[in-house]
């Protein structure tokens, strides 16, 4: 049996999303501003930086800016900046326009981005800032000394499909950490093991989830407006449940087409995977569509609680942060 490698840190990072990668940065700068140092890592559960990553996305870029106050010079990698935005009522073969955009859906100074892109490119500015990155590592148990977190043992490899280990058997490490930060996106495996020890979420709105349903369409060359943003209410929703849909123009001639469902619908037979095929029956979906290919497809859970579903961020030794 091998025995496991420890590795000693001051603060480790759980999830390479861009809460993360923002936190990881931020910590970093201020450390530097205050004359200290500090060993940080990241640890990343997917194989690369982004391989798990699924979002709109439209940034609004006031964190970026305060992250890197040279924002212009950065060459962020955004597809275009917000140049057009539409918010619309669909019936089921009808859209309306609203007269204007409520303050909350405007996106005036935002930027259409690849969730994939940015996070690759944060992950690059970590490691410029000395921040180490191990992808491919999930972590599986925090390590606890008495109520506080010292720490995160990562999944071992080399198990059969019944739990035995195979000869290419390895014990997983124990990384050790002054301060673990929890950024594993929503219903993480260690978040929600520590809420539930130190019970978080008391006096705590449950949360309440939503799972966003998105495909990306190559369409024939010119017929994409990059920074192109339509909002949706109404069909295929209806009224009985939260939700709409998106529509953002990406370079490359990509639409970007998604469908947010809030998860606490009554009716058990809806189906978010479906409900986004019925939106692309609506006469205004098809004509945006048409003569376009499917290029790829993925779903990923969002929380829509809000303020008040927020847990209690902060343990003897842990934090939560983003989605976590
Ligand atoms: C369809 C959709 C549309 C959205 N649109 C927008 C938008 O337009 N604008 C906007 O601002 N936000 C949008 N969001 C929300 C936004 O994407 C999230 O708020 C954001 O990604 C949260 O970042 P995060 O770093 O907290 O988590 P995530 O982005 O979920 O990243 C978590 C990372 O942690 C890793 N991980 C998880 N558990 C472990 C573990 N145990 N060990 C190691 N690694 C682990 C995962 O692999 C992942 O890489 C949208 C979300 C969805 C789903």
């Amino acid at each position: 049996m091998s025995e496991r490698e420890v590795l000693e840190l001051d603060v480790l990072f759980v999830g390479a999303g861009p809460a993360s990668l923002a936190g990881a940065i931020h910590l970093q700068n201020l450390l530097k501003e205050s004359g200290q140092k500090a060993s940080i890592a990241i640890l990343e559960k997917a194989g690369e930086i982004g391989a798990h990553s699924l979002s709109g996305a439209i940034v609004d870029p006031r964190t970026l800016k305060e992250l890197f106050p040279d924002f212009d010079q950065q060459n962020i990698p955004f597809e275009s900046e917000v140049t057009e935005e539409h918010l619309y009522y669909l019936t089921k073969a009808k859209k309306f326009s609203f007269p204007f955009i409520p303050s909350p859906m405007s996106h005036h100074g935002c930027y259409i981005s690849s969730i994939g892109k940015l996070t690759r490119w944060l992950g690059e500015k970590c490691e410029n800032e000395g921040i180490d990155i191990f992808c491919g590592f999930p972590g599986t148990e925090l390590i606890y000394e008495g109520d506080q977190v010292i720490g995160v043992r990562t999944g071992d490899r080399g198990i059969d499909k019944n739990g035995e280990q195979k000869s290419q058997y390895e014990a997983g490490a124990e990384i050790h950490a002054k301060v673990v930060i929890l950024g594993e996106g929503t219903r993480g495996s260690l978040t929600k093991k520590l809420i539930q020890r130190h019970e978080l979420m008391n006096g705590k709105n449950p949360q309440v989830w939503a799972i966003g349903v998105k495909e990306l369409w190559k369409m024939p060359p010119g017929s994409v407006q990059p920074g192109y943003v339509a909002h949706t209410m109404g069909f295929p929703l209806g009224h009985n449940i939260f939700g709409g849909a998106f529509l953002y123009g990406m370079q490359d001639d990509i639409w970007d087409l998604g469908l947010v469902v809030g998860l606490d619908y009554s009716n058990p037979a809806v189906d978010s995977h479906h409900e986004l095929q019925l939106l692309k029956t609506h006469p205004w979906m098809k004509s945006v569509l048409d003569g376009g290919e499917l290029i790829s497809y993925g779903a990923k859970s969002l929380p829509e609680g809000g303020w008040f579903s927020i847990p209690k961020l902060t343990v003897n030794g842990a934090m939560l942060i983003g989605d976590s």
